[in-house]
């Protein structure tokens, strides 16, 4: 099967193309010579390529959600074993659920983020009697490693938040933990990504050599946010944004915009919708944590630091595929062009995260791609506009 694509405008996962001819054929991207058995008429669409939320918590039902949105792939950052045994076997043999890469379990003190939320009534809640495990010593750490090499993790995950930008006291990871657990990741050649919430934990993180922080920091001000992002430079690192989570956390009612826009409620779940308000306790935040981390996505940009598009999404909220939508417009909200915040959901994610085969438009990629009303290069809330999804070549079927 080969479907042209006439005439659309395509934001290719790094810029924009005013006019082309897009081939998906078979599962796909295609080269535009040849006989095609079906044509869509591109005229005053946008074709992408599939978004990639870079920072989520799947579990049952949620990569169909993020499907329904165009959210093609998510990269889970903090999992049970058995919940996502399940994810990825659905990802594996359905078309109609958003693909997935994960770290499993994430690496943290005892008692230490995120177990204090994870609680055994969550988890069963979710479905598991799996808790997490935790790492007290370098002996633990690297057993810790060698587990999630054996459920053949995408990359690792580890936990560096002593709670003190909110006045919560929890335990931490020390840096020499930290730096036994990257040492043993990288080994494994793994890439390793770090929670951290405050601009200290972030540079223990990167000395210890972490790869990337999973969310921007949140307890710096707009006068340090340069400097800071300058010291964070000097690391060849990258950064996941979750401007949406801050806000959840932190109970910022704005990411309710999204339930006020007809093109997204319509899609939204009930269980998604009844997410929203939802009261946040014990999680670690500055009060003033969205504007700060606005201030640090814009000095990281201007520092040349990779910031991904991610939202932390989880089934409690944010929700998973429309916050990614949400996420975009907070990034142009804090200066970003549509173009930079469209590329940090789609070609960047992908190179920093190895994913070679998608986040692009291009001859012999997966055809992962979103076809939207409009042009969000010049509105970025036209990614909302959902004509079409296809998921390595089929299309998806959403019904009203
Ligand atoms: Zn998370």
């Amino acid at each position: 099967m080969r479907t042209l694509i006439r005439g659309v405008r395509v934001f290719d996962g790094e810029r924009a193309v005013p006019a082309a001819d897009v081939v998906i054929d078979g599962d796909r991207i295609g080269t535009a010579a040849g006989a095609v058995d079906a044509v869509i008429d591109g005229t005053g669409k946008t074709l992408l390529p599939g978004l990639i939320d870079a920072h989520t918590h799947a579990f049952e039902g949620d990569l169909a959600e993020a499907l329904t949105f165009g959210v093609t792939t998510e990269l889970d950052m903090n999992n049970l074993p058995p919940v996502l045994a399940a994810q990825r076997r659905q990802a594996a043999e359905r078309d109609d659920v958003a693909d997935i890469r994960s770290s499993s379990m994430i690496a943290t003190a005892p008692n230490g983020h995120p177990t204090q939320i994870m609680t055994p009534d969550l988890l069963k809640a979710l479905g598991t009697d799996r808790t997490l495990d935790t790492v007290a010593d370098p002996g633990e750490a690297r057993a810790f490693v060698e587990a999630r090499l054996a459920e053949g993790v995408d990359y690792l995950k580890i936990a560096i938040d002593d709670g003190g930008s909110s006045g919560t006291r929890l335990p931490a990871l020390s840096p020499e933990l930290a730096a036994v657990l990257v040492e043993a990741g990288h080994a494994a050649g793994l890439r390793v990504i770090a929670h951290t919430v405050t601009a200290r934990e972030a540079l223990i993180a990167l000395d210890a050599g972490a790869d990337g922080l999973a969310h921007l920091y949140s307890d710096v001000d707009e006068e340090q946010a340069e400097e800071t992002a300058a010291r964070i430079a000097a690391y060849d690192a990258f950064v996941i944004s979750t401007i949406t989570y801050i806000e959840a956390v932190t109970g910022d009612p704005n990411g309710r915009e999204l339930l006020r826009d007809p093109r997204i409620a319509a899609r939204m779940s009930d269980r998604s919708k009844a997410t929203f308000g939802r009261e946040w306790a014990d999680i670690p935040m500055h009060s003033q944590g969205v504007m700060n981390a606005s201030h640090a996505a814009a000095a990281l940009r201007r520092a040349g630091v990779p910031v991904l598009a991610g939202t932390d999404c989880t089934p409690f909220g944010p929700v998973h595929g429309a916050g990614l939508h949400h996420e975009l417009l907070l990034l142009t909200e804090a200066g970003w062009t549509p173009e930079q915040a469209l590329a940090a959901a789609t070609g960047t994610t992908a190179r920093l995260f190895g994913l070679t085969d998608r986040g692009r438009i291009a001859p012999g990629l997966r055809a992962d791609l979103l076809l939207v009303n409009g042009d969000p290069t010049a509105d970025i809330t036209a990614t909302r506009a959902i004509e079409e999804v296809w998921r390595g070549g089929v299309r998806h079927r959403w019904a009203a």
